[in-house]
């Protein structure tokens, strides 16, 4: 998998991708992620890539030129999928990264200031993707999010030590409390049934958890995962 991302500021992707999980993912050839800079590709002699809205407004709009000549010189895999982050997209959720995780290549657009012109979307027919009913500053937080969690999809990139078999979302229903060494802190106790090495106790107590959990935070979820499993 590449991941091949358009942005203003590469230094916030790079940073990001350079560390942890990412890194080691990295080293081990399970995915890249390679920056492209829209204002490396402007034709213009100031080096500018935003200016003032026709019609009037505030603030700045990214200009067409700068990003569809550095979307035009990234080279395409035959399974490429370009997505714009923009808060005008498709609400970003589990079944998206599932079904971005099969692509060979993802290119994504980071927005700034007040957005794009218009006509990158209209050349370029980008996916539209948003993180949340919320408007950030840049597309680059965006972009993370996106690219670490389809990286989590990728086979390899996380040890057996940080499975994801049991994330929140990965079977319909938020994950179950958990607990680590010691057994008791500032009076708060470990629930006895997780320290008596019987797994389908254990089992049966995390489904309980994690039912009770969904119900209450997210019935939305909830009311889904009852009808799969035809619970009353
Ligand atoms: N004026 C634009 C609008 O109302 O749709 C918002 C522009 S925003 C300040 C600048 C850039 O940040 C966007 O082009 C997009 O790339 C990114 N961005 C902001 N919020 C986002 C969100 N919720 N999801 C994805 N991208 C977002």
């Amino acid at each position: 998998m590449r991941f091949d991302v358009l942005t203003l500021f590469p230094e916030i992707i790079e940073s990001y991708c350079n560390v942890s999980i990412m890194k080691r993912a990295q080293k081990s050839s399970i995915f890249t992620v390679n920056t492209v800079n829209p204002r490396d590709f402007t034709i213009d002699k100031h080096k500018k890539v935003d200016d003032t809205p026709y019609g009037g407004g505030a603030g700045m709009v990214l200009m067409a030129q700068p990003y569809v000549d550095a979307y035009e010189f990234v080279e395409k895999s035959e399974n490429s999928i370009t997505i714009m982050l923009s808060p005008q997209g498709e609400p970003l959720d589990e079944k998206i990264v599932l079904d971005l995780s099969k692509y060979k290549q993802i290119i994504m657009l980071c927005g700034h200031y007040e957005g794009f012109d218009e006509r990158i979307r209209e050349i370029i027919k980008p996916r539209e993707i948003s993180i949340g009913d919320f408007v950030l500053t840049g597309g680059e937080l965006p972009a993370l999010c996106l690219i670490d969690a389809v990286s989590r999809k990728l086979e390899g990139t996380l040890g057996k030590i940080e499975s994801a078999e049991y994330d929140s979302f990965s079977d319909g229903l938020l994950e179950y409390p958990q607990y680590t060494k010691p057994r008791e802190y500032r009076g708060y106790k470990v629930p006895e049934v997780l320290l008596n090495g019987n797994h389908k106790d254990i089992n049966e107590f995390r489904l309980n958890k994690q039912i009770e959990r969904t119900k209450s935070r997210r019935p939305d979820l909830y009311r889904i995962y009852k009808d799969r499993n035809l619970l009353i």
